[in-house]
């Protein structure tokens, strides 16, 4: 399968369950962006994904930053386009928790 098919069919299941699909540019350094303060380093090692952030000192994992950065992304987009996202998929906690007794 091309990439265009799979966009496309990603597109397609988007729309299906009614969400958007965003493309990231593919030169955003979502590894080597730290999520909590936007600071860019050079380079990462590959063979040491847990990296510190020379400016907030906060350790990350290589992917899960990555994930985040791009999520972050994504919501820039969607919120340049006049639309609203809602945090934690709409779903908000309760203020009451359930306490098994
Ligand atoms: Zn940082």
């Amino acid at each position: 399968m091309s990439w265009s098919s799979f966009v496309d069919k990603l597109k397609y299941k988007a729309k299906q369950q009614g969400k958007h699909l965003v493309k990231i540019d593919p030169w955003f350094a979502s590894s080597k962006t730290c999520h909590c303060c936007d600071h860019k380093v050079d380079k990462i090692p590959l063979n040491l994904p847990p990296w510190k952030c020379p400016k907030c000192f906060i350790i990350h994992d290589r992917d899960i930053n990555a994930a985040i950065n791009v999520k972050q992304q994504g919501i820039i987009k969607l919120k340049a386009e006049g639309l609203s996202v809602s945090a934690n998929r709409g779903l908000r906690k309760t203020s009451h928790e359930l306490i098994a007794v």
